[in-house]
């Protein structure tokens, strides 16, 4: 059993969503699959749907409280509206494109789990620090975890090395091996690779020992791929 997550990033509309949501829906009603199946859309297509079957529905990102003055943010009082209990925090973009701190992610990582929601808590390490060798990498990665309670129940790990996400180079059965079998040999929690996972890779990506499944991004926003892949991991 893989633990499958559809992240949209900024990406579909609220009609293509909902359609997308409709059939992720009738695909697991008919499946009897026994995958854990995420999807992460963008906050604006949160009511675009009704009930799911047999998946959650997670946020990207939000802010670290109930409600307040944070312009362009959103908290829990919105969150709540939509029965949102599922979160991504530390994605690559947010600490390397939206300058996120490992002080700000620990202490939205602290919020969230103070409230019980699932987190999927992503790491990885950029182009320059992997070119150092494993040694520097897993150096690396373990300052991502500073602050970070992994002792928490509902703590899905994602390991994307920054240099595989979005770019169509994915890491190669060594290098998630490498890395996976080190993170779980220190914290034995489900343990995802994400960074340019596709149709055609993921079943033998899912297969590494130690891996327990994937965050995608690009393979998976035509429902038609991200339902190929879930036929692909089940
Ligand atoms: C991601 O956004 O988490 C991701 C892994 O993206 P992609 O699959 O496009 O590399």
């Amino acid at each position: 059993m893989a633990i499958i997550a559809s992240n949209f990033k900024t990406n579909h509309t609220r009609k293509s969503t909902s359609l997308f949501v409709k059939e992720v829906n009738d695909y697991l009603k008919k499946s009897g699959i026994t995958n854990e199946v995420y999807v992460f859309p963008t906050s604006t297509s949160l009511d675009t749907f009704e009930t799911v079957f047999n998946f959650t529905i997670g946020v990207q990102n939000a802010y670290a409280t109930a409600s307040g003055s944070f312009t362009g943010e959103i908290g829990t009082s919105q969150l709540d509206e939509f029965e949102i209990k599922t979160i991504l925090i530390g994605h690559s973009e947010r600490r390397h494109i939206l300058g996120e701190s490992q002080e700000e992610i620990a202490r939205k990582y602290e919020f969230y789990k103070n409230l019980g929601y699932k987190i999927i808590y992503c790491i990885g390490e950029p182009l320059e620090v992997k070119n150092q060798g494993i040694e520097k990498t897993l150096e690396y990665i373990y300052e991502q975890f500073v602050g970070i309670d992994t002792n928490y129940e509902n703590l899905i790990l994602a390991y994307e090395p920054v240099w595989a996400i979005g770019t169509g180079v994915t890491a190669t059965n060594d290098d998630i091996k490498n890395v996976h079998n080190a993170i779980k040999s220190k914290i034995s929690k489900p343990l995802l690779y994400g960074g340019s996972v596709k149709v055609e890779n993921v079943r033998e990506i899912c297969q590494i020992q130690n891996v327990d499944g994937a965050l995608i991004g690009t393979a998976s926003w035509k429902v038609e791929d991200f339902i190929q892949i879930l036929e692909n991991t089940k």
